[in-house]
């Protein structure tokens, strides 16, 4: 058995960034297998809520190797999610699931991966297990003695627990705005954002984003100065249900409140509002809880990196956790291009000297 579980290269994860390195692993002939603490394939897509669209349309949200097959309109999460599954099956990726890493140690040539199911043994670690599973709200004075409801998005499914509530959504990017949108026909709600939210031209969406985001990127590695082009992949695509909410006149933000109060805000010029629930659209942070054994984690939360290599510890890389892992890794179509450097660092790791 212990053979079975001493490979070449163990990707933690598999969800789009495992999957997009897997398939550039593979063409490279070594022996990996991807480990998840998911029950069943589509990472991240499968805990999102109902109605979440994507921003791309579905050409623009593919992997290395084959494209998304043609959706009507933007894809949805199911859309993703099935996508996801079959690309494991068509590339013959060996995912064993569930098995969540709570760990990984250095020993003589490699790595002991710790799971709840064992020990597996690798030459060569690649982390790619997203943000899904640490999302980040912040804290207010008085947030203890709020009697309401408060939920990340990360656990919203649905309006049911939220229909005729007053309702707070805040955070200003898609999160925010698509699930305001939603709430907003069934609920008394109300958005908070930070900052006046950004809103792309209708016909802006993730394809024009990534063009823009990529003329900037390659700017910066010219070392130009980068164009004055607006958008970027925070900013909000007017899918559907956002521009049916700006259609009924109802798609405007307010700003940040205060503090809490036992039954709602209080906003900065001292108003309150009764609120009985609070829906965070607030992002999320690398989940990497499974690599503080190797003492790598800066306060940040983050790995200190040479692109996707760990700086401190040899054999170990980071795919697809947003700009600080390379140029839209957060992204389907985006993680195509650390995948593939990533794959050859490795590939060239594992060839003997
Ligand atoms: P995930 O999809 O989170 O997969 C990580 C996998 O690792 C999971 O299966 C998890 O079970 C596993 N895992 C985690 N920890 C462990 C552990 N310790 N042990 C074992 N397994 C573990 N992207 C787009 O390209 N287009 C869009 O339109 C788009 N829209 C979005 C809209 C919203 C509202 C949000 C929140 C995100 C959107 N994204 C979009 C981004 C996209 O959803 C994520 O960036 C993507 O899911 C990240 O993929 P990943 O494989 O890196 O991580």
């Amino acid at each position: 058995m212990l053979a079975d579980r001493s490979v070449d290269v163990l990707v933690i994860g598999a969800g789009q960034s495992a999957l997009a390195t897997a398939y550039f692993l593979r063409r490279a002939g070594v022996s990996m297998c991807l480990l998840d603490a998911n029950p069943a394939p589509g990472g991240a897509w499968q805990h999102t809520w109902n109605s979440l669209q994507l921003f791309s349309p579905a050409q623009w949200s593919s992997l290395p190797g084959w494209p998304m097959p043609p959706t009507s309109g933007y894809p949805t999460r199911e859309d993703v999610v099935s996508y996801l599954t079959a690309y494991e099956t068509r590339y013959a990726l060996r995912v064993e699931r569930p098995v969540h890493v709570d760990g990984v140690r250095q020993r003589s040539g490699g790595f002991t991966v710790d799971t709840d199911r064992g020990e597996w043994h690798a030459r060569a670690v690649i982390s790619a297990t997203g943000t899904w599973g640490n999302p980040f709200a912040p804290t207010y004075p008085g947030q203890e003695i709020f009697k309401g409801i408060q939920m990340h998005s990360a656990q919203y499914r649905d309006p049911a627990v939220f229909v005729g509530k007053r309702v707070l959504v805040v955070g200003g990017g898609n999160s925010g705005a698509q699930i305001f949108a939603e709430l907003s026909l069934c609920a008394e709600a109300v958005w908070a954002t930070p900052s006046a939210p950004t809103f792309l031209p209708d016909t802006v969406d993730g394809r024009v984003l990534f063009e823009r985001a990529t003329e900037k990127w390659k700017a910066v590695q010219a070392g130009l100065p980068t164009p004055d082009v607006s958008g970027g992949l925070g900013d909000i695509v007017m899918v559907p249900p956002v521009k049916a909410a700006r259609d009924r006149g109802v798609l405007s933000a307010t700003r940040l409140f205060q503090r809490f109060s036992e039954d709602g805000v209080i906003w900065s010029d001292g108003s309150q509002s009764q609120v009985d629930a609070v829906v965070w659209c607030t992002g999320f942070r690398p989940a990497l809880d499974h690599l503080s054994t190797l003492g790598v984690l800066g306060q940040d939360g983050k790995v200190a990196l040479s692109g996707t290599r760990a700086a401190d510890v040899p054999g170990l890389w980071l795919v697809g956790y947003g700009e600080w892992t390379g140029f839209a890794s957060a992204t389907l179509v985006g993680v195509m291009r650390s995948a593939k450097a990533t794959a050859a660092e490795v590939s060239a790791w594992l060839m003997p000297a």
